[in-house]
């Protein structure tokens, strides 16, 4: 079976990411052993975002290129690429990849960073959602893939992980289009899977020594998990993650779907890991802070009332978007990147047509000014 292999780390110094990188790769037998027989490997960061990495929402520069170094001394061909929430174009790469610092953390190494922004499909005749996928092209030109994601709370998945890091292999606006195709969250999270396990992934990362909380994946509040997970598995590396956060996994749709699918186990615990009992819980973290969306579980009397009008009173009193009206630099982004179009530049500031809106959160996850927030019902707890 697989395992999750947990590491405490409190910074991200060099020597201190050396010898992680080392310790990542060492109960596979090394690199090289893990990536026998491939030749060119891809690094797959979180680059959500152009915010500072003490913001906990992108990958550590000084982690991606301590992975890159052991890849390198394992005699690999190493490839990062990553499209983030935005236009995903030639320029906007290399600027994502400038302002996340991976330009200047890997300007000496010889690592090819992916900014030639081109697309290919990928069929998944068993996917359960989609069959085919538009991807960035590095991921369909390499032999393996090291998934090197943050541990999130997400205002739409609730948690963001291994499994919803490869959403970024997806071009830029399709990610969009997606959105749209599966207003769904079930539906949504199903396909995010199907995704995942269409891509060559050998190894997935999750480092939560700086992760995030709350409204995630960029509005939220950096929060020290003090941890890195690693696990061959991405769905059973999210389980455990979500065990050790103290997070419910029943509000997780993609890891139920994970679940359902039979890809990871209902319940875990130290059995997953190399741990002890009391090393497990060691790692264990309190308090972490939900997103504004996440559901409370009081699935109460009048919520099921509610429900049978069609879903349609409820619909109204789910949690949604609000431009906070002072925050709003009314850069139009939002508007430029809903999915179903519903937000409307009206006397150049943002108005969101609820009726329409398929409550993604896009607009909140890409705001620059983190001017959107979610509101919730305050009469349904949800
Ligand atoms: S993206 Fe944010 S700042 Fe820009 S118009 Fe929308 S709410 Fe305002
Ligand atoms: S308004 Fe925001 S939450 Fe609603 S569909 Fe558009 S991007 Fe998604």
């Amino acid at each position: 079976m697989d395992k999750v292999y947990l590491y405490k780390g409190t910074g991200y110094g060099e020597s201190e990411m050396d010898a992680l990188a080392e310790q990542i790769f060492a109960p596979y037998g090394g690199a090289a052993a893990l990536t026998e027989g491939k030749t060119r490997v891809l690094v797959k960061p979180n680059l959500v975002t152009k915010k500072g990495i003490d913001t906990g929402a992108t990958t550590h520069p000084a982690m991606l290129r301590a992975i890159c170094k052991v890849l390198l001394g394992a005699g690999k061909e190493v490839w990062v690429a990553e499209s983030h929430g935005g236009t995903y174009g030639d320029s906007a790469v290399r600027s994502q990849f400038d302002a996340c610092g991976v330009t200047a953390a890997l300007k000496d190494l010889p690592v090819k960073l992916c900014t030639e922004a081109d697309s290919a499909f990928i069929d998944v005749p068993e996917g359960k959602k989609s069959k085919r996928f538009e991807v960035i092209k590095p991921v369909t030109q390499v032999d393996a893939i090291i998934n090197l994601c943050k541990i999130k709370t997400h205002a739409l998945t609730m948690f963001s992980g291994a499994a919803k890091n490869t959403f970024g292999t997806v071009p830029g606006l399709r990610k969009f289009e997606l959105h749209a195709c599966f207003p769904d969250y079930g539906d949504f999270t199903a396909m995010l899977n199907d995704l995942h396990l269409a891509l060559p992934v050998v190894l997935n990362i999750a480092d939560g020594i700086l992760g995030m909380e709350g409204n995630g994946p960029t509005a939220g509040v950096p929060r020290s998990f003090g941890f890195v997970a690693v696990s061959r598995n991405a769905f059973l590396c999210d389980r455990v993650c979500l065990d050790l956060l103290g997070l419910d996994y029943a509000t997780v749709p993609q890891t139920l779907d994970a679940i359902g699918r039979g890809l990871c186990p209902e319940a875990v615990g130290a059995e997953c890991t190399d741990l002890s009992a009391e090393e497990y819980d060691s790692f264990r973290v309190k308090g972490v802070a939900l997103p504004d969306s996440h559901p409370t579980g009081k699935i109460s009397l009048v919520q099921r009332l509610l429900s049978l009008g069609g879903g349609r009173f409820v619909k109204r009193l789910k949690p949604r978007p609000v431009v906070d009206k002072k925050k709003c630099a009314a850069c139009g982004k939002c508007a430029e990147y809903c999915p179903v179009g519903t937000i409307d530049m009206k006397k150049g500031r943002p108005r969101i047509v609820r009726d329409k809106c398929i409550t993604c959160f896009c607009c909140q996850e890409l705001c620059p000014f983190k001017a959107i927030y979610i509101k919730k019902s305050r009469i349904l707890g949800i």
